[in-house]
């Protein structure tokens, strides 16, 4: 029997776009998915499952889905038994606590005795404990945000990216609880079959490769024979450069891979050095 690998991932809202795009750069085709609750991929041995995002840790846990695409905040406020494969690098946000304006926290010591409302009251719970602080947490499944404004809270614990619904509502940014992105996610109370464990390794593999090539950059520009060795020097490539001749024989081709970050610093290394016509192109996948 051929038994298909089953992946959750979010249905609707901030996860989803960037999940299924991140199939796409593993060359995983899924066709026709709107509006549907399961579709199977084209190409490779993956279900796929669309879901609320409270709801992935839970099917994922109890193996109605092998795997899952869920943000690390969601994964700690269920606190259920799965485990985090792979840092996803896409959904990056911050769970922060938010005061008014006008207020200033010193310390977290400030908590202390406070009323805090947030939709995770298990990581915040937590973090006061660790911290020894006695704060009220009182739980509000949505709109966190107006809490202080009508009286209920005096602060809020929620997500935050830009801080712009934060200013909306006349708050700020305080402390900062818990950094989270998407995770891969797998349960902690079941073993996959061994032809389950091949497919899964296939697609880790391929996310891997999808995920350093992100991270990557392809360059290439004209050097002068005589400031060759000078520039590999400069170039921190992730193998040696590529070499290639050119027509005008006082110069030479280079193409290396590196590091994106690294790209913008060594710009002007490479153009004081003699480097010329510089471009960087994306890569679509890294197999080392
Ligand atoms: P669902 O209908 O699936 O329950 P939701 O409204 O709970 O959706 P979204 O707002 O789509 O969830 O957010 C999903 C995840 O995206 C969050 O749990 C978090 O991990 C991540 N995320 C990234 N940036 C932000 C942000 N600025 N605010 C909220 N969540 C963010
Ligand atoms: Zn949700």
């Amino acid at each position: 029997m051929n038994e298909n690998l089953r992946l959750a991932i979010q249905k609707k809202g901030r996860l989803h776009d960037k999940s299924m795009q991140l199939l796409k750069s593993c060359g995983i085709e899924v066709e026709n998915f709107q509006d549907r609750l399961f579709v199977s991929a084209s190409n490779f041995n993956l279900d796929i499952l669309f879901l609320r995002d409270d709801d992935i840790p839970e099917y994922v846990q109890d193996n109605v889905a092998h795997i899952g695409i869920v943000g690390e905040n969601e994964m700690l406020e269920k606190g259920l038994a799965v485990k985090p494969v792979k840092q996803l690098g896409f959904g990056k946000c911050s769970l922060r606590l938010g005061i008014p304006e006008k207020d200033e926290l010193k310390s977290i010591k400030d908590l202390e005795n406070k009323i805090i409302a947030t939709s995770y009251p298990k990581i915040l719970n937590n973090f006061l404990d660790e911290n020894k602080i006695k704060a009220k947490v009182i739980e509000l499944s949505g709109s966190v945000e107006i809490a202080p404004s009508l009286g209920i809270a005096d602060y809020i614990c929620d997500l935050v990216s830009t801080g712009n619904t934060l200013k909306l509502n006349k708050l700020k940014k305080s402390f900062n609880i818990l950094n989270s992105q998407a995770v891969l996610i797998q349960s902690e109370k079941f073993n996959l079959s061994p032809e389950l464990k091949k497919i899964f390794n296939k697609l880790l593999l391929r996310i891997e490769s999808s995920l350093k090539a992100k991270k990557s950059k392809y360059i290439m520009m004209n050097v002068p024979k005589d400031s060759l060795e000078q520039i590999i020097k400069i170039i921190p490539s992730l193998e040696s450069p590529t070499v290639l001749p050119l027509s005008n024989k006082g110069l030479v081709a280079v193409h290396a891979v590196i590091n994106e970050d690294k790209f913008w610093e060594i710009n002007e290394d490479l153009k004081a050095a003699g480097a010329s016509g510089i471009l960087s192109m994306p890569i679509e996948n890294i197999i080392l």
